[in-house]
């Protein structure tokens, strides 16, 4: 695979061929993982993150699949304990960071196209773990791996995104991966004022076939899949239409029951009030694991990108 020394910017920087790719190193490590705790393929190597915008998954994953790999990591800090504080500029910060010598930078900050930017400063390939509401490719790589594990294909499926799709970066990112696979069919189910950014359908356009919905009862049984997302309150600019879209969808175990067929459900997490705790007995609810494969397919991303 021709991913060594490569930033990851943007969710089409991958070939179809490299997306399956990763999926089966994904399943080989997890073995691996699952007989030896921790590999040597990354001994001697590091990785370094910087998150500037608040992370769970995205940074505990990255950093279990290093460790994992048998490499280690060193984590710039919250962001109010570093010399941005003092007024220090993204692109000085990181430029420091990368003067230290890390194998991989992972970045999350909070401006649209700023990873690339830093990545064209920095030696260090750089993955970028969000950009603002623009793209968070890495997740899209373990949403689709969730798909191909749990359907055994991502040729030809059905998959409802739901919620806040104006500004959140993983419907964006996730419509870009499912359009490289062939026949897939994207419901975006928002109502009007979160529906998907135009960039995001001219860049899937001809690739997949779309349409937008505001009702979920209408389109749910056509789905494979259902992806459900939070609002996005950090980003509204105007709390109250945070206050009068609160509540506007939501997903609960008697809700899903009214229908002949209930698709997987996914949520790239964390979930506010938009998918009930009622929906985490169901068997088709995936969400959690969806977030431990995060590791491993970001393990094997990992691996690929340091040529190991
Ligand atoms: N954790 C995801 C992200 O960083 C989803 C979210 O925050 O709603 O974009």
């Amino acid at each position: 695979m021709g991913l060594k020394g490569r930033d990851v910017i943007s969710a089409l920087d991958f070939s179809r061929a490299e997306v399956e790719e990763l999926f089966r190193l994904a399943e080989r490590l997890r073995e691996e993982i699952a007989e030896r705790r921790i590999l040597d393929y990354a001994r001697g190597r590091l990785m370094a993150t910087v998150f500037m915008e608040p992370s769970t998954r995205t940074r505990l994953s990255f950093t279990y699949a290093m460790i994992r790999l048998g490499g280690a990591v060193v984590d710039f800090g919250p962001e109010a304990a570093t010399s941005r504080a003092k007024g220090e500029s993204l692109e000085d910060s990181l430029r420091m960071v990368d003067g230290y010598g890390p194998d991989v930078i992972v970045l999350r900050q909070g401006t649209p196209g700023m990873a690339e930017k830093v990545a064209e400063v920095c030696e260090a390939p750089v993955i970028n773990a969000g950009d603002g509401w623009n793209e968070h490719p890495t997740q899209a790589l373990l949403d689709v791996y969730t798909i191909w594990r749990e359907l055994g294909r991502v040729d030809g499926v059905t998959v409802g995104i739901m919620g806040d799709l104006k500004h959140g970066r993983t419907p964006s990112s996730l419509s870009y991966m499912l359009s490289l696979f062939d026949g897939v069919k994207i419901w975006y189910i928002a109502p009007d004022p979160l529906q998907i950014r135009p960039e995001v359908v001219e860049r899937v356009e001809g690739r997949v076939e779309y349409s937008k919905t505001s009702k979920l009862e209408d389109v749910i049984e056509e789905l494979d899949v259902l992806y459900v997302t939070r609002l996005q309150k950090e980003r509204f600019p105007d709390p109250e239409e945070y206050e009068r879209l609160k509540g506007s969808y939501r997903v609960d175990a008697d809700f899903l029951r009214k229908f002949r067929k209930i698709p997987i459900i996914m949520h790239p997490l964390p979930r506010v009030w938009e998918l009930d705790e009622s929906v985490d007995s169901l068997p088709q609810a995936k969400y959690f694991e969806q977030a431990v494969n995060g590791m491993y397919v970001r393990a094997a991303l990992v691996k690929e990108i340091l040529g190991i």
